[in-house]
């Protein structure tokens, strides 16, 4: 287990943003994880768990507590079955369960960060999210002083939540079990219609497998959405807000405002209908690349606010308050950051 003072966190992030933690622990094994997680709280000193800070906003004045870094590793299949340590890396596990031909995950692949955060907002993309696949979450519980494994039925999976974002101060996650599909080195059935058509599939075809998660990797980058150090539209933490959930009445009061144009409408649990906050953004003014400052939006996706290298995270906040007021105010929908917010709100 190491130990530093007073260390800088911007480089664990991929904003690359915030200022330093007052102690950083990075833990190897699940016997480290436990003990430093317990040792904070004995002490009653916060606690942050860091996985790849892929989906973190960390303030400038740092963490003034423990930073936790998880970097255990395990990568066990047995058949279908596959189990992942907290702290591998998510898209290198991808591509091995593809190389050896597994379906389930393939639509995830290039997405950053750990295993171990993928649960706690029911990572999806393209058609696809972990909840589909999730077995079991093995956690430490520091409510309960004890590891415990939680069955899918009991995460609370919903569209990028889960139980350990409801509760985020309760659970580490050790250990994350997947059921994946030995489908013949074809994918799951496409579900997402861009994907479908750059596949030149209707929706509901299995693909070759590879081809699919080859496919999404291509669509991703074209988006500034797989890492890349040298591309400052991918120092981000992905999508910055999520896509609202409106109620019917919430749609009708958004269609009534919409003036003639057509907004992407989906389907969602209870009635509601999910919008496109990537399409809100750019029609209510804020299109590719916009700002002038140190942060701006991504040249490629409306939806990435970027750190184009010298920026603070007060300057990506007051971008971010600007498009949500901008949309607010050009179509009454409110939208919320899906990245999680370190000692800084909105
Ligand atoms: C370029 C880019 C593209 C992205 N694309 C997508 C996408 O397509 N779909 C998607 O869903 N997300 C996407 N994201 C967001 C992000 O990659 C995911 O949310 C990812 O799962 C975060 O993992 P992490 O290890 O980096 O978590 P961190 O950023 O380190 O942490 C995020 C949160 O999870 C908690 N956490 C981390 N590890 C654990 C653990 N072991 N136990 C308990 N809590 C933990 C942290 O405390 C924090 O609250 C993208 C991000 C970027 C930068």
């Amino acid at each position: 287990m190491q130990v530093l003072q007073n260390a800088p966190l911007a480089p664990l992030t991929t904003l690359r943003l915030g200022g330093p933690a007052r102690r950083l622990v990075t833990a190897t094994t699940d016997e480290e994880v436990v003990a430093a997680v317990r040792e904070a709280d004995a002490a009653g000193e916060p606690l942050l768990v860091l996985g790849g800070g892929s989906n973190l906003v960390i303030g400038d004045a740092g963490f003034d507590g423990t930073v936790l870094r998880i970097a255990t590793r395990g990568f066990a299949l047995d058949g279908t079955r596959l189990e992942l340590a907290a702290g591998e890396v998510w898209a290198d596990a991808v591509a091995r369960t593809v190389e050896e031909g597994l379906a389930g995950i393939e639509f995830l692949a290039g997405i950053p960060g750990s295993a171990g955060a993928t649960p706690v907002q029911n990572v999806g993309a393209y058609g696809q999210e972990v909840a589909e696949t999730v077995t079991e979450v093995v956690a430490y519980d520091r409510r309960a002083g004890e590891t415990v494994t939680l069955a899918n039925a009991e995460c609370d999976f919903s569209y990028r939540h889960s139980r350990f974002k409801a509760d985020p101060h309760r659970y580490v996650v050790l250990r994350v079990r997947f059921a994946l599909e030995d489908a013949a080195g074809q994918s799951s059935p496409v579900k997402y219609a861009e994907v479908a058509r750059t596949l030149g599939v209707e929706a509901g075809e299995r693909v070759d497998l590879a081809t699919a998660a080859d496919t999404v990797l291509k669509l991703r980058a074209g988006k500034g959405m797989v890492l890349d150090p040298e591309d400052h539209d991918t120092w981000s933490a992905g999508s910055f807000f999520t896509n609202p959930v409106l109620t019917a009445e919430q749609y009708a009061a958004f269609a009534a405002r919409l003036d003639g144009l057509t907004a992407p409408a989906f389907p969602a649990p209870e009635g509601c209908t999910k919008t496109s906050a990537a399409w809100l953004i750019d029609k209510a003014g804020f299109t590719k690349g916009y700002g002038t400052g140190p942060a701006t939006l991504s040249t490629k996706h409306t939806l990435a606010l970027t750190n184009r290298g010298s920026a603070t995270t007060e300057d990506l906040l007051a971008l971010a308050r600007e498009v949500r007021d901008g949309v607010r105010a050009a179509f009454g929908v409110e939208l919320v950051n899906e990245p999680v917010m370190v000692g800084v709100a909105l």
